[in-house]
């Protein structure tokens, strides 16, 4: 069978050791970091990676991004990557479906020393974000929640996200399923990449299970 991968530069020469390597040397955890990376026993371990958390603090550097949107909290690992790159009088408001996430999260982020710089909305993020839209237009939404409400995400970041502005959205590859047919999970999923890809200059990353990339045109 042709393997597109390999055309792509795509083979697989990651291994735990090197990715334990090139976390360490380049994506290291301060305090804050590392307590909010260490998910309590009973909450999901679903962060993002240690890398990607650095992508989404050097991306939010790279932009100058001021104003923020993430759907999806947990623990407030990526929201504390994300607004330790904010400039002083940025903001980050992040929506997380379950208050005791949503506890947990403002006690790390709290602890990283960010209170003030980070609002966690506890709701369903299709609730909560309509009571967002007036504090937009937002410089940077980040995507990482229940997935097949991905598309409904998508359209609100692309109308509530300033020209150049950029979106991020994580399971792009929707844990292997993207291309299944039946799936409406993966239909919504891909709903989402194609109205990004419609509406930005985008691309979707080979992270682990994918990272969509837009810049609004
Ligand atoms: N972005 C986080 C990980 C988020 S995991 C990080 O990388 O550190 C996904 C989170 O989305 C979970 O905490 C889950 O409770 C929350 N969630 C699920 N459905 C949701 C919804 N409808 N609205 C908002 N949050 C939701
Ligand atoms: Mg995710």
């Amino acid at each position: 069978m042709a393997d597109s991968s390999s055309r792509e530069g795509g083979a697989r020469y990651t291994t735990a050791a090197i990715t334990d390597y090139v976390n360490r040397v380049h994506a290291g955890h301060d305090g804050g970091l590392a307590r909010a990376f260490a998910t309590p026993a009973d909450m999901p371990a679903i962060q993002v990676g240690q890398s990607e958390g650095r992508l989404l603090h050097l991306l939010v550097r790279l932009t100058g991004a001021t104003k923020i949107v993430e759907v999806g909290t947990l623990a407030g690992y990526s929201a504390i990557q994300m607004a330790s790159a904010l400039p002083p009088g940025g903001h980050l408001w992040t929506i997380e479906y379950s208050p005791v996430h949503a506890e947990v999260a403002r006690a790390n982020v709290a602890n990283a020393g960010l209170a003030d710089r980070v609002t966690v909305e506890v709701g369903a993020g299709l609730d909560v974000l309509p009571r967002l839209a007036a504090h937009g237009p937002f410089d940077l939404v980040f995507i990482d929640a229940d997935k097949q409400n991905y598309d409904s995400y998508g359209k609100w970041a692309v109308a509530n996200l300033r020209k150049g502005g950029v979106v991020l959205g994580d399971n792009a590859y929707f844990f292997g399923k993207l291309v299944d047919e039946g799936d409406t999970g993966a239909r919504a999923m891909r709903a989402f990449h194609e109205h990004v890809a419609a509406t930005c200059d985008s691309v979707c990353m080979p992270t682990p299970d994918g990272l969509v990339f837009g810049i609004v045109k």
